[in-house]
């Protein structure tokens, strides 16, 4: 462990930091983010209504719109000179969301993310490439450091450029892989094409960025032989180290000593008791440059404090099943595109590569599932073809209770991602 004193640390006392931190984090917003304390002004609400985390169920939620109407920099809570770094979200339908750091928050970050590194089992004697993409984008830089701060040795390789990933992988020897799990896959079906998994020396891979099924996580360690675990986190929140799975893996652990979490109904905002399934919202409680009041993540996940077999006290969230933003749904039918996902990813003679396209035809919404063929010779036999299709058809089906069109293509024709997948093309509006 990082930091076993705080990993292992009893609930009780958990809680008694988290309510200290707490009544530091609403002073600080109080005192320093005059946009901040507005909102919870035109909500109702003064300082003094909220004495303890008990009371954090009436406060109004921030959400990624705040970040846009007070773009760049009116939610922060310390001037301009205090802080030494700036990320950003993509934003490509609006202005990014920009985080912020302080120095302290960079320690902190240094420190959340040795967490998440050490409790995949990543140790000093690691070499690590990072395909993550440095830039903006909080991922590439956030492990970075928490590697760096553990003494591993790291390749910034950042995403793309495959053929050189492949052969820096074999020369530098690499133990640990950090990417998103949709280039992941990319680099691991190289791999198998290339025929050169016996010359890795990959044994953990670190992933994030974007949620994933099991499935696709299997299909990645079998493709490499290693252990795949995931990790979590959002730009707005500080980027990675939020939460990260440690190798018992039934669960994300959360970093509570800095973020109280509560999990609501999506639809009318209530907090569900711990186990039940729904959004994540998180109110960070030791960030200096941004403290944010319950920050709605729009992931679907739900909680379990229940101790670890790790030895690891703070509760675990399961590996998101997908943002509410990109449930669709169809005919009255809640879908994520992980469930459609995990269906596909255990058929034969098909590719873990697909993409969901939604139309409206007449006053019917419709969803076609395009999937790639391994292995194109089956195109030409139409009996194949329709065997494939409806044994698809059959169990999505079965599992989402909808049918849809099933379309097989070429090997190699759906699009790749270097980063985050973008599978869904909506076209109903
Ligand atoms: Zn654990």
């Amino acid at each position: 462990m990082w930091q076993p004193e705080q990993e292992t640390i009893g609930r009780a006392e958990l809680r008694a930091l988290q309510e200290q931190r707490f009544q530091a984090a609403w002073a600080h917003i109080w005192l320093n983010a005059p946009a901040q304390r507005g909102i919870l002004r035109d909500a109702g609400v003064e300082q003094g209504d909220v004495r303890s985390l008990d009371d954090l169920h009436k406060l109004p939620f921030t959400d990624k719109r705040a970040f846009t109407e007070q773009y760049p920099f009116g939610l922060f809570a310390v001037p301009p000179e205090d802080i030494v770094r700036l990320h950003s979200t993509s934003g490509t339908t609006s202005k990014p969301s920009m985080g912020g750091y302080t120095a302290r928050d960079m320690q902190n970050w240094k420190d959340l993310n040795a967490r998440v590194c050490a409790m995949a089992g990543v140790t000093k004697h690691d070499t690590a490439q990072i395909s993550f993409g440095f830039g903006m984008f909080t991922g590439g830089f956030g492990l970075n450091y928490g590697l760096e701060h553990m003494g591993v040795r790291i390749l910034p390789m950042g995403s793309g450029q495959t053929e050189k990933q492949l052969m820096m992988m074999i020369d530098m020897a690499s133990t640990v892989l950090v990417a998103t799990p949709s280039y992941a896959l990319y680099l691991s079906e190289a791999v198998r094409e290339a025929g050169i998994r016996d010359s890795l020396k990959l044994r953990v891979g670190l992933f994030g960025g974007e949620g994933h099924t099991p499935e696709m996580a299997a299909q990645i360690e079998e493709n490499l032989g290693i252990t795949a675990t995931s990790n979590y986190g959002l730009c707005e929140l500080g980027g990675p180290g939020l939460s990260g799975e440690c190798l018992e893996r039934k669960g994300m652990h959360i970093a509570e000593d800095h973020f109280y979490c509560e999990i609501i109904d999506p639809d009318t905002g209530a907090v569900l008791p711990e186990g039940e399934t729904g959004e994540l919202v998180v109110t960070p409680l030791t960030r200096q440059a941004l403290p944010l009041i319950r920050y709605r993540t729009k992931d679907i996940t739900r909680l379990n404090s229940e101790r670890c077999a790790c030895g690891r006290t703070h509760a675990r969230m399961n590996p998101t099943l997908g943002r509410s933003d990109d449930m669709l749904i169809i005919r009255g039918v809640n879908i994520f595109p992980s469930q459609v996902e995990s269906v596909l990813i255990r058929q034969e003679h098909i590719g873990p590569h697909y993409m969901l396209i939604v139309r409206r035809e007449g006053v019917m919404d419709t969803l076609e599932v395009q999937v790639e063929l391994v292995d194109g010779s089956v195109l030409e036999s139409y009996r194949m073809l329709e065997t494939i299709r409806e044994k698809i058809r059959a169990e999505i089906r079965s599992i989402l209770g909808i049918t849809v069109k099933v379309t097989l293509v070429a090997p190699q024709t759906v699009e790749r991602f270097m980063g985050k997948a973008r599978r869904v093309r909506d076209e109903r509006k």
